[in-house]
């Protein structure tokens, strides 16, 4: 069995990260245009690096949770058969033990720079101002509105051929992730989702709804024992 899990900010929201909707959240407090576009960067970079700042320092207070743990542990079973893409842009997949995984819209801990070989490196406090390797500015590798995900390719080929895809703690209004269950649906997977909030639809076989560090370690094991 070929499984392809597509997760969101709901799955790190019990490890005290700020989900993009919540209220008071990080997110609420400054405007998507300018932190979250080229154009806000590009208008006011000052701004925005101190906003990814401030969010990669955050990670330093934050854990991995039971649900990135079981996800993990998934992965250990089922090897090559497995990937794991997160919208997220912590590092609790990684740190929960997860390896196949893909970070579609970027990294916190890594900036890149504005020069034509796009040097990425890796930055866990300040972004540097200039890039180590040529010398250009910096920017947070992040994918921002109107910027394309990272590794579409090999995303669209595991989904074409997954017979299982969950979709766990995201909203599914940011494209093009959303579109991922449709995409499985056609190809023939089974697809699952589990949130906090009803968000069913109809490319969604089964809905589990509960908070994340519950429901998704209790699915792993049925799927393990199963399999
Ligand atoms: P979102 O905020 O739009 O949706 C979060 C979803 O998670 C909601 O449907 C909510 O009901 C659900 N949820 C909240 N708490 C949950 C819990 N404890 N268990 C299970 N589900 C829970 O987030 P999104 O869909 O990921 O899309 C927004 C974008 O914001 C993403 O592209 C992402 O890059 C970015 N973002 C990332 C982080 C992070 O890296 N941790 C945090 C905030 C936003």
């Amino acid at each position: 069995m070929k499984i392809v899990i597509l997760t969101g900010a709901g799955i790190s929201a019990e490890s005290g990260l700020k989900t993009f909707r919540d209220a008071d959240g990080l997110w609420e407090n400054e405007p998507v245009r300018i932190v979250a576009t080229p154009e806000g960067f590009e208008s006011e970079p000052k701004r925005v690096i101190e906003f990814y700042n401030k969010l990669r320092k955050g990670l330093k207070n934050v854990e991995p949770n039971a649900a990135h743990q079981a996800l993990a542990k998934l992965e250990e079973k089922f090897g090559d058969d497995f990937l794991l893409i997160t919208q997220n842009v912590d590092d609790l997949h990684q740190r929960a033990g997860s390896k196949r995984v893909i970070p579609m819209h970027g990294e916190l801990l890594k900036v890149r720079c504005l020069g034509q070989k796009e040097h990425v490196t890796s930055c866990s406090e300040d972004q540097p101002e200039k890039c180590p390797t040529c010398g250009a500015k910096m920017r947070p590798h992040i994918v921002w509105f109107g910027e394309i995900p990272f590794e579409m390719n090999k995303i669209q080929k595991a989904l074409m051929g997954c017979n299982l895809f969950a979709y766990i703690g995201t909203s599914g209004v940011v494209y093009p992730a959303a579109g991922f269950k449709q995409i499985a649906k056609m190809a023939g997977a089974q697809v699952v989702c589990l949130n906090l909030e009803t968000t069913g639809d109809s490319y969604t076989d089964e809905f589990i709804q509960g908070k994340a560090t519950e429901v998704v370690p209790k699915w792993v094991k049925a799927i393990t024992d199963a399999n």
